[in-house]
């Protein structure tokens, strides 16, 4: 089954979509699938380092206290693909020539891009060129392109390759998703060549940060090396150009090996760049080729999920595996941007979309990854605490809706810092984590620190009354629906949140007093602060209808009015025509809310509250956010729909092969990548973490023969296969362990098959 994205015809309509779909990223380089050739001004070059950017002040004309100061935003750093080529003079455009062969792919085995072109000049020359492009996972600072070009006569090629000044962003002034206009935030402060060696030295305006670009250039005329070309720089562009005669069937092949590094990582950029390339000294593109196979080799051993009876979905899931894997940090100071690297929407921002849609695949298929990904929460704590003081809170952390840094960089703070789910999202992520891994470690130096600064914040925002623990005024995950009391999502969370706190400083107060005392006098924690997180937690608020038998997504939600749309404008979203307080008025949802947090916290399926629910909130919701489907696919699921589930599965998993948003232009859509996925695991695959038990009841949808995923969980990989008639699982790694198959606790020895059993009568 094929690890191919394929593409054979060229539209040279809209190539940003394209760009996108064929990028390349290891998590610290991102680099835009343009073309090399020139092209057209709709194309977007773009190359962008995780979280390289600058800060500009936000206005607010009428700035209240409080209100977030400063925005961040990733920067485009340069078109690096470029290279430009004359034949006998004549500059040679793709736009202007006959395209006689096109073919595209993405290898997502071996990890690299390629694109292969015959096409003939508008003065009848014929042109064969193949491109290669990687991002190299095992070297992270290194990007490579490979340029072929053969040549059917004699003639005079001129060469110029460099790297050149990328500043043309697709921007759609209306949607706030989109990336803001552009502007020339990188200041060169050098640009030199040495023993053929270009290297370029920037740094950002506002932020004052350095990047160190550094480029070898290899080219070879029928396999003979040929001399350093003429360096040329301007403002803005630092380039090689050479001009020599070929003759008819010349092989003409350019490699370009790119070494970046930043003052974010290096104080002394420059420096690590000089390490960088002794350390690639003697090797090639073809050495990265082999690295990234083997190393993609080991990632899909344990992360492809393999399904038979269904192309879209398995090419679905491996493209969005791949992405995760791709654009996920292997350097320190680093998230998942919502776009990972691909592109400039959201500007770079970090989200929620990390912990509660992307770490669940981390966490199960390469816990190290999902460890580094907390850690950046970590580190990034100080900046919680501020905005926490900054929103009037004596107490706690609160992290913020959007950032790069850590600093809540949302200017609308009904739909941002209102949300603060995402203090309890974080702490779901930490137990998620540990419950998996047993890493213990982590939990005790980093993890308790978030989960105590966490817990604060919700005896700040909530008080008791009635007998209850209320939560005010915040936002849930459904962001056309703001500002209210007892959100239910938001409270289910928050009560895991204090119960974990609270478990976790009983374990530390039992076995780690040393490490807790530290910590309790480093953040001035009282020990009936404990007490008051349990309290909070025991008697937490939940909203609940007795006469429609569901959970009310907040206090006030069932007495709005349903939505009636004047004039329907579907297939965009509603927040581009409406303005929020009128979709705040109704009952209308943009995203899955309180069906989420049925999913994230197991409710049991045959509870009639749940299904109530689901039906209520599956006709009231748009959808708009391309995080919504996975928790309706997923829920669909438990409650024993199969095919609903599987209608949901199909629109999510091609989010952005086939474009369904619009605007994958702009940037994949890395929560949804990761949904795609949880909906497979958790969904179909009826995975589900209990405790020290990993739990499985897979149900396919009648189109899939099968399904193959596996999952780490205490040093154990487990692989499971199920069919329409049979489950087994095989323990490909580790101890044997206890497993929990369709609810019957089982020892995994070696291999343990069960028949699927009947489904139980739905209520
Ligand atoms: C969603 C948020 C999400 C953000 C970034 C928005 O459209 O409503 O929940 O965090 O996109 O993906």
């Amino acid at each position: 089954m094929s690890f191919l994205l394929e593409n054979r015809v060229f539209d040279p309509r809209s190539p940003t979509l394209e760009e996108t779909l064929y990028h390349n990223s290891n998590g610290y380089i991102g680099v835009r699938a343009s073309f090399e050739e020139d092209y057209t001004s709709s194309s977007t070059p773009g190359t962008y380092l995780n979280a390289f950017h600058d800060s500009y002040p936000v206005s607010h004309p009428e700035r209240l206290h409080g209100f977030s100061e400063i925005g961040e935003r990733i920067l485009n750093i340069a078109d690096l693909r470029s290279v430009r080529i004359r034949l006998d003079g004549q500059s040679i455009r793709l736009a202007d020539s006959e395209i006689k062969y096109y073919r595209r792919f993405l290898n997502m085995r071996e990890g690299f891009s390629n694109r292969d072109v015959i096409w003939v000049t508008k003065s009848g020359k014929q042109l064969e060129v193949r491109i290669r492009s990687i991002a190299s996972l095992s070297r992270p600072e290194i990007f490579a392109l490979e340029y072929h070009l053969i040549v059917q006569r004699s003639m005079v090629i001129e060469i110029e390759s460099g790297i050149l000044e990328s500043m043309r962003v697709s921007s759609d002034s209306k949607d706030p998703r989109a990336p803001l206009t552009p502007f020339h935030a990188l200041k060169i402060v050098n640009s030199k060549s040495e023993n053929g060696v270009i290297t370029m030295i920037s740094r950002t305006r506002n932020t004052g940060i350095s990047l160190a670009i550094g480029l070898e250039q290899n080219l070879k005329i029928d396999g003979v090396s040929l001399a350093p070309g003429t360096f040329t720089r301007s403002k803005r562009n630092a380039y090689m150009a050479w001009k020599t005669r070929i003759d008819r069937g010349a092989v003409i092949c350019l490699e370009k090996v790119f070494f970046f590094s930043d003052s974010i990582r290096h104080p002394h950029c420059e420096k690590r760049l000089q390490l960088l390339s002794k350390e690639f000294a003697g090797s090639s593109f073809e050495t990265l080729r082999k690295e990234q196979e083997s190393q993609l080799a080991e990632f899909w051993k344990i992360a492809d999920i393999r399904i038979e009876g269904d192309e879209t979905s398995q090419l679905g899931l491996r493209f969005n595996t791949f992405n995760l894997y791709q654009c996920a940090p292997r350097v320190t100071n680093a998230g998942i941007p919502a776009k990972g690297l691909s592109g400039e929407g959201y500007e770079g921002h970090y989200f929620w979309d990390v912990e509660i849609y992307m770490l669940p695949f981390f966490v199960y298929t390469q816990p190290w990854m999902a460890k580094n990904l907390l850690l950046f929460r970590y580190f990034t704590l100080n900046h919680a605490r501020s905005n926490a003081r900054k929103l009037g809170h004596s107490r706690g952390a609160a992290y913020p809706w959007r950032t790069i840094t850590g600093r809540e960089c949302s200017s609308h703070y009904p739909t941002g810092s209102a949300q603060y789910h995402i203090n309890a999202d974080i702490a779901y992520a930490i137990w998620r984590y540990w419950e998996a891994s047993g890493d213990v470690d982590f939990i005790v130096r980093y993890g308790a620190e978030i989960l105590f600064e966490t817990a604060r914040i919700w005896l700040e925002i909530g008080n008791l009354a009635d007998d209850c623990f209320h939560i005010n005024t915040v936002t849930g995950p459904d962001e056309y629906t703001c500002l209210v009391n007892d959100n239910y999502y938001t409270n289910i969370m928050a009560r895991k949140n204090l119960e974990i706190a609270a478990e976790i400083y009983m374990l530390m107060e039992r076995n780690y007093q040393t490490a807790l005392k530290k910590l309790e006098d480093s953040i001035g924690l009282e020990e009936d602060e404990i007490f008051g997180w349990k309290q909070a937690a025991e008697s937490m608020a939940l909203p609940y209808d007795k006469k429609m038998d569901i959970n009310p997504q907040d206090e006030s939600f069932l007495r709005k009015s349903k939505w009636k749309p004047k004039k329907s404008v579907r297939n965009r979203p509603l927040l581009l025509d409406y303005h929020p307080l009128t979709l705040s008025r109704f009952q209308i949802c943009k995203q899955a809310d309180t069906v989420l947090a049925y999913v994230l916290l197991d409710t049991d399926k045959n509870d009639s509250t749940v299904r109530n629910s689901y039906e209520y909130y599956e006709r009231i919701t748009t959808h708009d956010s391309s995080l919504s489907k996975t928790a309706f696919s997923i829920l669909a699921s438990r409650l024993g729909d199969s095919e609903k589930a599987y209608r949901y599965f199909r629109e999510l998993v091609v989010v952005d092969l086939e474009n369904t948003h619009g605007n994958t232009g702009d940037g994949i859509h890395t929560a949804n990548m990761g949904g795609s996925w949880l909906a497979a695991v958790w969904g179909f695959g009826g995975f589900m973490p209990k405790g020290p038990l990993p739990s499985f009841s897979p149900r396919l949808p009648n189109k899939w023969r099968s399904m193959t995923f596996s999952i780490v969980y205490r040093d154990s990989l487990i692989e499971v296969r199920a069919d329409r008639g049979n489950v087994s699982l095989s323990l490909r790694r580790g101890e044997p362990c206890k497993v929990e198959i369709y609810g019957k606790i089982l020892l995994l020895k070696d291999e343990l098959r069960c028949p699927v059993p009947p489904r139980e009568k739905s209520h």
